[in-house]
């Protein structure tokens, strides 16, 4: 007699894959367990998170990607989904100045979230703009308003964006975020301190769509968060909350193949073995689902072509130290920006070699957070936007330890005496976020959130063309950042429950 397959029926028969527990595969594995649906989330790392990972060493705790939490409130409605609040599970403290913005010359900015203590900064900064910028914040609002809720609204048909178009066309999304803060403010360094937000997300204020003038709005209206002993905790606290409700972790097994069986099931293979499951959320990189995991399925090649004629985001590079003292009057989040913008932009999104000059973001946690550094101590990151390893063919081995040590040298400009008192080093580099990551080129972000690259234009929530296969995370809509991936996992399980009500 043969076996015939029997296809499942009900939700709780019926059993779905993650593969990738980033921020976005969590998110989604957490929200379909919470749905009834026996979840398996298969991790490549030893430790859930995927960029937002964790170095501990000698005492010192250092978050190795997310430091920023914009929109709590997608993290709240996440755990309310799944039947606990997030307030029982981590802290998530605001910070305030958001950003302290300095330049080169040692002026400094600083940018947070009290209207008064702001209006004051711009007015001694670049007075005649004080009117500019309140047109400025009532645009990024419009634009908020109207752009916000369909971050987790999937655009699956053409017709989807065929529907929002003309909002678009009203809020001029083929202009830059710069040109619409240039069109608000005069003064450059004002421009620089409105516009450089889309970086966060890996795009290049000079072509990111002014969509992302919203980031302003967002976080005026929700704050700029830490998660009290780091963002990695978080993505803890969502593994945790997955396990609770029944989903199966598999950390440390990374997934080799997806082969797509005639009754529409997907077998995953992994070192050890292979499993069947109905529907595949896949959080790797969209080029490493398409290009690896369903290497063999001829329907992958469409986007393959399609992405090998992708722009990437830029990659970062990335020194994690400790010191033994530490630094009064020091912001929790340092945005150095060097004397050129728009040009050393340019050379980290399009140029082939390493630019001479760098601008940085430091995170310095231990300024709200003794819990990440021994007594006395301090600990930190510097952020250094590079080209990807597409764009430019950098020896990481050679560069790492001279682009280190260049970074701490200028660090010395706000940590007074700081090489004398690091007693621990590690760097991240472009080749580690291609080969621990599988991004492609060592990507930060993934595909870069030009206007073309947006919406129905960047990979569907649910392919087109593989039925049974989802993406979540920052290659798919609406794009990286914790708020973009969250959202992400949102629009691609409403889409995988929809389909399968
Ligand atoms: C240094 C840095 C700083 C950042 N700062 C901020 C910030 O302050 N605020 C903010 O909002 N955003 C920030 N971002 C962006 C944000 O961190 C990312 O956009 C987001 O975390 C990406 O999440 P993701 O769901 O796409 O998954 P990722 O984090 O990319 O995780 C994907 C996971 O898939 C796993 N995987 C891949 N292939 C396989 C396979 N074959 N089998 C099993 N597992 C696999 C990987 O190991 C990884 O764990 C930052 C990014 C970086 C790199």
């Amino acid at each position: 007699m043969s076996q015939v397959a029997r296809v499942p029926t009900t939700r709780s028969e019926r059993r779905v894959a993650v593969v990738g527990a980033g921020f976005g595969g969590l998110a989604a594995a957490l929200r379909l367990q919470a749905a009834g649906i026996p979840t398996t989330l298969f991790e490549a790392l030893e430790t859930p998170g995927g960029r937002a990972g964790v170095v501990r060493t000698q005492g010192f705790t250092f978050d190795t990607g997310p430091t920023v939490i914009t929109a709590p409130s997608c993290f709240e409605e996440l755990f309310a989904v799944s039947g606990k609040p997030l307030r029982d599970l981590v802290e998530l403290r605001p910070v305030e100045p958001f950003y302290r913005v300095q330049w080169a010359d040692g002026e400094r900015f600083d940018y947070g979230g009290d209207a008064d203590a702001l209006e004051t900064e711009i007015g001694r900064l670049a007075p005649d703009d004080l009117d500019g910028y309140r047109r400025f914040l009532n645009h990024s609002r419009q634009v908020f308003d109207a752009g916000y809720p369909l971050v987790a609204h999937p655009f699956l048909r053409i017709t989807d964006m065929l529907r929002v178009a003309p909002q678009l066309v009203r809020l001029r999304a083929d202009r830059s975020v710069y040109h619409a803060v240039a069109r608000y403010v005069a003064d450059e360094r004002l421009r620089q301190v409105l516009s450089f937000h889309s970086l966060l997300i890996g795009g290049n204020p000079f072509e990111a769509s002014s969509i992302y003038t919203l980031i302003h709005f967002l976080e005026q209206s929700e704050g700029v968060h830490y998660v009290q002993g780091g963002t990695w905790r978080l993505a803890h606290a969502i593994a945790d909350r997955f396990v609770d409700l029944g989903g199966a972790l598999a950390l440390g097994t990374p997934v080799r193949r997806i082969d797509v069986s005639s009754d529409g099931a997907h077998r995953i293979t992994t070192d050890h073995d292979s499993h069947r499951f109905d529907a595949v959320v896949s959080n790797a990189d969209v080029w490493h689902t398409y290009s690896a995991l369903y290497a063999d399925d001829r329907r992958a090649a469409v986007v393959r072509r399609r992405l090998s004629r992708a722009q990437w985001s830029n990659s970062l590079f990335l020194v994690y130290f400790g010191a033994d003292r530490r630094w009064p009057d020091l912001a929790h989040h340092t945005i150095l920006l060097a004397d050129r913008y728009r040009g050393l932009l340019h050379e980290i999104f399009h140029g082939n070699a390493l630019p001479e000059d760098f601008s940085l973001y430091l995170h310095a946690p231990s300024v709200s957070d003794s819990s990440v550094a021994p007594p006395g101590c301090s600990a930190f990151y510097a952020l250094c936007p590079v080209p990807h390893l597409g764009n430019a063919s950098i020896d990481w081995d050679e560069q790492a330890p001279r682009l280190a040590d260049r970074i701490l040298a200028s660090l010395e400009g706000i940590l007074p005496g700081l090489r004398s008192h690091i007693v621990v080093r590690q760097v991240f580099t472009p080749d580690d976020f291609e080969r621990r990551l599988a991004a492609p080129h060592g990507a930060a972000f993934s595909l870069a959130p030009n206007l073309l690259q947006s919406a129905w234009f960047r990979p569907h929530n649910r392919d087109p063309r593989i039925p049974g296969l989802y993406l979540v995370g920052a290659g798919t809509h609406p794009g990286a950042g914790l708020p973009g991936v969250v959202n992400s996992a949102k629009a691609t399980v409403d889409t995988l429950l929809g389909d399968w009500s």
